[in-house]
């Protein structure tokens, strides 16, 4: 390895990516962060919602500081059939501190600068088109015409995980039960607007996730997150779905955004933002190899993204894996070892922390929630039909016993024997 070598090249500055230059940047390390986009953030996107634990072991003197946009005091998970919706709501200001939405522009950005500001060398504008390889081992990176050597790389380039196919690590092929397209429009309102139509305190804000019509019974659903002065919405559907059914998640999203559930609460609103990315949801099941002679991958290129249908997971895995990444690194780093065997440790503290420990308790989720399509279809409707003829009074006498009711409602979508095992089923998984 030539004198010039830094000590590590981390790949991508998702919250993976920052989170891992930063932690290696502290301990005083040589390391530079590669970042396609001409700035943190820019191409990146997600739902909206970032669990704050991670975030507070990162950056335990200033996660205060962060660019979070408001504190989540009201959750709802509503199922629309038609234009009708049910609605579970829980509202309640002891979440206290638990999750905020977040907008990625703003939080990648400030993170990226915690990390230059620990001692990182943040590249932007630059994309990463190989990796070096020597007797096996991974020695750094190629970026165009320039070859940047190092002795160890963290990639953490998101969902497209192609990098650590050139260092032979075991990445299976994207399969399209396992990952999921998400699009998202962003409206911006007042803040006051906010807070009046999502009755909200300054500073609070709500979570709202959708299931049933709004991907027309495939497996997916929609979301809402308010943020100071915008709100983010936006849809995720499995590319299976997507393909099999041959939607197109933009019209998806127009029928989402004119739904009456929905259109009230973004009226007025200026679409400041549209985009799409890919969500891997496979979970431990599509986890690639993550561990070679001179690399770690964290992140989404590893497949730590968790989506249990009530809670979607992936910037807290992220940002704990860069960090778990870094502190491997910095241990081989004092044995000038950047062996496999050594870097091994990585899956070690992985499987101590929640990345892997959570990833391997909700094994049974993705399966679930991709084989039970009448979550996404009968359900929603059975809710919908079961409340309307609840709170209709039009002269008929309704039946006395929620069982009569919801039989009612489950006539040709259902049997109550699919519903009993769905439940068992579901219980096992969520
Ligand atoms: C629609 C949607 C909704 C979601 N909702 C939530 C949610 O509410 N809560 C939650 O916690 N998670 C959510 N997620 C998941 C979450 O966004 C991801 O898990 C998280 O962003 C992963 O972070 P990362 O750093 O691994 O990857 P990314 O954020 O994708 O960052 C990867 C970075 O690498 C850069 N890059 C890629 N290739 C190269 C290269 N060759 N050279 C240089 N740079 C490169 C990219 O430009 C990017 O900046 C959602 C995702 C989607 C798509």
């Amino acid at each position: 390895m030539s004198d010039d070598a830094m000590d590590v090249i981390v790949v991508g500055a998702g919250p993976a990516g920052a989170a891992a230059a930063l932690v290696l940047a502290r301990a005083g390390l040589q390391v530079v962060l590669i970042e396609r986009g001409s700035a943190a953030g820019v191409k990146n996107m997600t739902g909206g919602r970032l669990y704050t634990h991670a975030l507070k072991t990162l950056c335990p003197e200033n996660h205060q500081e962060a660019p979070l946009e408001r504190r989540v005091t009201r959750e709802l998970i509503s199922m629309m059939s038609g234009s009708s919706t049910v609605t579970m709501e829980m509202a309640s200001p002891e979440f206290a501190d638990n999750s905020y939405t977040v907008l990625r522009t703003r939080l990648d950005a400030w993170l990226a600068a915690q990390a230059e500001a620990a001692g990182a060398m943040l590249a932007t504008g630059v994309k990463v088109d190989e990796l070096l390889i020597k007797d096996g081992k991974v020695v750094g990176v190629r970026c165009g015409e320039d070859e940047m050597p190092a002795h160890a790389v963290i990639v953490a380039e998101g969902a497209n995980c192609l990098l650590p196919r050139q260092a032979s690590l075991k990445v299976g092929e994207l399969d399209p039960h396992h990952v999921a397209t998400g699009v998202k429009a962003t409206f911006e309102l007042p803040a006051n607007v906010i807070e009046e139509r999502f009755h909200v305190a300054p500073g609070e804000g709500a979570a709202q996730l959708f299931v049933g019509e709004v991907t027309q019974g495939l497996a997916g659903g929609g979301f809402l997150y308010t943020n100071r002065d915008t709100i983010s919405l936006g849809i995720v559907l499995t590319v299976a779905g997507m393909l099999e059914k041959k939607v197109e998640p933009a019209a998806l999203m127009a029928a989402f955004e004119a739904h009456p559930a929905v259109a009230p609460l973004i009226a007025g609103g200026r679409m400041v933002e549209y985009s799409a990315h890919l969500v891997p949801e496979g979970g431990v099941a599509m986890m690639p190899e993550v561990v070679g002679d001179g690399i770690l991958v964290a992140g989404d290129a590893a497949g730590f993204v968790l989506n249990l249908g009530y809670a979607v997971r992936g910037m807290d895995f992220a940002m704990a894996s860069g960090m778990h990444a870094a502190e491997t690194l910095i241990a081989a780093k004092a044995k000038n070892d950047f062996g496999k065997a050594e870097l091994k440790n990585y899956l070690t503290r992985l499987k101590q922390s929640f990345v892997l420990r959570d990833l391997e308790f909700y094994k049974h989720a993705p399966h679930f929630i991709g084989s039970t399509p009448r979550m996404f279809g009968a359900y929603p409707k059975v809710a919908t039909d079961m409340l309307r003829r609840l709170f209709t009074v039009d002269g008929t006498t309704p039946p006395k016993h929620a069982v009569t009711l919801a039989r009612e409602a489950l006539k040709g979508r259902a049997s109550l024997w699919q519903v009993a095992k769905d439940g068992l089923r579901g219980g096992r998984a969520l």
